[in-house]
């Protein structure tokens, strides 16, 4: 058998040389941010200060919610309907149910508006039993290949330890979507779409490990934003809730013991937190300004810092 030898030394294919550093973030203009809920709470509830200072800065901010969550914690279908003998009959229950999530998605569209969020999508799935469907995927993955978000805020597919939770199926839909995203869909005629990062929802003392599946937590929350300049619009957007009781009482509870007790993990008074989804690059390490500062700061300066409260009544 006759072999041919190559005979120059050079490499075969073609290299491409390294790369310059990415533009700055001005070149790429606003920030395109997403935030997806299964439940029309949830957007507020786990992002509403991260929202609205995106919002102040310029950054487009949009918000899906999946479910029209008429049966979560309402006031008429779930409360009101507990200690009953008899629901209504199913013709009387689905003319209820439309309207109660017509009330819920009026308490989304006005506390958007607090927050200065004007692009809403009601995503219209049952509050049921929300499932990970090639349906709810390939809908929501041309939601994502139309708005084109660089940054999704959503919920994370492991929250208590699997689908049977709706928060954890919503995290499922969305990675999904993201990865379906990314290739054509036939009569779509949006092209393929990647976003950039995903920031988890994190869990705090709000939720705490008390099921058997959150003992196999292994994930913390990485990025903390300070929300205490704008705390109080979050607690206006959650007192607006009140078809499932969560404005009055509960918001303020809430956002104590949720956002304060983040705050205390941030070293700030308020403060919302995410579990990044992937790693990411830098030219130089990365060390946030607040960082910095808390190694200046002594114990008690920093005790003296989260322990603010702002006054809620
Ligand atoms: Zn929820």
């Amino acid at each position: 058998m006759k072999v041919t030898r190559r005979t120059d030394t050079k490499p075969r294919g073609h290299i491409i040389a390294p790369q310059k550093a990415p533009p700055a973030a001005k070149a790429h203009g606003p920030l395109r941010i997403l935030s997806i809920g299964a439940h029309p709470a949830d957007i507020f509830d786990q992002s509403g200060g991260t929202m609205a200072h995106h919002v102040a800065r310029g950054d487009w901010v949009g918000c899906c919610v999946l479910t029209h969550g008429a049966r979560v914690h309402d006031k008429v279908i779930t409360d009101a309907m507990f200690h009953r003998q008899r629901v209504p009959e199913k013709k009387r229950m689905g003319k209820l149910m439309n309207e109660r999530a017509d009330v819920k998605a009026m308490e989304v569209r006005r506390a958007c508006r607090i927050l200065g969020v004007k692009d809403i999508y009601f995503f219209g799935a049952d509050d049921a039993v929300l499932l990970p469907t090639e349906e709810h995927v390939r809908r929501l993955a041309s939601l994502i290949r139309e708005l084109k978000p660089e940054v999704i805020l959503t919920h994370f597919p492991h929250e208590s330890g699997g689908i049977w939770s709706p928060h954890a199926a919503a995290g499922h839909i969305v990675m999904l979507a993201v990865a379906h995203a990314q290739t054509v869909e036939p009569g779509d005629r949006n092209p393929p779409h990647r976003v950039a990062q995903i920031f988890f929802w994190g869990q705090g003392a709000a939720h705490l490990a008390m099921h058997v599946f959150d003992a196999a937590r292994s994930y913390y929350s990485d990025v903390f934003i300070d929300i205490t300049d704008v705390v109080k619009k979050k607690l206006a957007c959650m007192d607006l809730l009140v078809s499932q009781g969560y404005g009055g009482a509960y918001a303020r509870k809430r956002i104590e013991i949720s956002d304060g007790a983040f705050g205390r993990g941030g070293r700030v008074p308020y403060a919302e937190a995410f579990i990044s989804y992937t790693s990411q690059t830098y030219r130089y390490l990365p060390l946030s300004d607040y960082t910095r500062q808390f190694a200046r700061d002594s114990d008690h300066e920093i005790m003296a810092r989260y322990s603010y409260r702002i006054k809620t009544w």
